[in-house]
């Protein structure tokens, strides 16, 4: 049997419910995929709760990791048994799935079947910040927020391994640790970031910040910059940042903000095997660290939902068909 998470009507996370849908039979171009977990993320909530338009009945997900079943006509480079993982699926809360095989990632054979599905959103986004927002250098010194967050703990170990030294910020002493564990050099609360990027770089200003937080930390960010620094905003958790006048940007020293978005880095099969094969084989050669904050059985699809809103998780939530 093949079943789905679905919601019939917007609203709370009860609006979830399991449903059984059709085998997925693939068209050309296309894989299906037996899923072994999918990725739950914030998008998601938007999503069910009615603030991003879908149209219903309404399977959630994009993020995914699982076993070829099939292949459809014209597909070159994936066969029946492979292991595959995607940031940009669609109806991935599912027991099953149609993928692309062009937006397909394969899955070295060392990584377990959950830590491949927890990679993808958060991994290939960490992968194109250090790489191609802003193309990070050994001595750099980098500001980045939420340290202990899916993104932030997976970017500050990139930013380690690339031989920046890393100021975070995290809200409670539980995530402060866990951000430490990341490799931060220096965790403090949201109130002490000035004066501790003041001290660090000796009143110089970071050579780069990377900004998910948005609205209440975005002031903050354009003045840690040194001279002619980078600010990449990458998301909004607390708000997404108001219109900025440009003249800011030449008062705060000529600095350079972007405002990159995962899908614009992930353009091409070559793109998507590039960033794949970094980050699949910085963790299957224990380099990296994925941490899955939550397993739940499909059918708990509400539950995952209501903790991933109250902001008391870490780490990646995971449905587990
Ligand atoms: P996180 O696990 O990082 O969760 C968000 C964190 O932000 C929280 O845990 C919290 O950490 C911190 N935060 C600070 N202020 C607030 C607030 N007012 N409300 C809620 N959280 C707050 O999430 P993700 O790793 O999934 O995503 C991080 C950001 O990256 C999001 O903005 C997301 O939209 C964005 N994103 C952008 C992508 C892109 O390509 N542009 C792709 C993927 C994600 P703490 O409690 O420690 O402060």
């Amino acid at each position: 049997m093949t079943y789905a998470v679905q919601a019939r009507e917007p609203g709370g996370p009860d609006v979830l419910e399991v449903a059984e849908i059709e085998a997925p039979r693939p068209g050309p171009g296309q894989l299906a995929v037996d899923v072994a977990a999918a990725g739950v993320n914030f998008i998601e909530t938007y999503q069910r709760a009615g603030v991003y338009p879908v149209s219903y009945p309404f399977v959630p997900g994009s993020e995914a990791a699982g076993r070829v079943t099939a292949v459809g006509d014209g597909v070159s480079g994936f066969a029946v048994g492979d292991r595959v993982a995607t940031a940009e699926g669609s109806a991935t809360y599912a027991s099953a799935m149609l993928l692309d095989a062009e937006r397909a990632v394969r899955v070295p054979d060392e990584v377990p079947d959950d830590v491949a599905a927890a990679v993808p959103l958060q991994g290939f986004t960490a992968h194109y910040l250090v790489n191609s927002s802003y193309d990070v250098a050994e001595g750099d010194v980098v500001l980045t927020y939420a340290g202990a967050g899916g993104v932030g703990g997976i970017l500050t170990q990139l930013l380690k391994l690339r031989g920046a030294t890393v100021i975070t910020t995290t809200s409670t002493p539980e995530k402060a640790a866990l951000a430490r564990e990341a490799g931060a050099d220096h965790v403090v609360g949201y109130d002490d970031v000035a004066a501790t990027v003041d001290e660090v770089t000796g009143g110089r200003g970071v050579d780069a910040v990377y900004d998910g937080v948005g609205k209440d930390t975005f002031d903050g960010s354009l003045a840690a910059l040194k001279k002619r620094g980078t600010l990449v905003l990458f998301g909004g958790a607390s708000g997404q940042v108001p219109p900025v006048d440009l003249q800011r940007l030449n008062a705060a020293g000529s600095v350079s903000v972007t405002r990159p978005k995962l899908a614009d880095f992930l353009l091409t099969p070559e793109e998507r095997a590039w960033r794949g094969g970094e980050i699949y084989g910085l963790v299957a050669g224990g380099q990296l660290t994925i941490r899955v904050g939550g397993s739940y059985p499909l059918a708990e699809a509400a539950r995952a939902h209501a903790d991933l809103e109250s902001r008391a998780t870490t780490g990646k939530l995971l449905l587990i068909p």
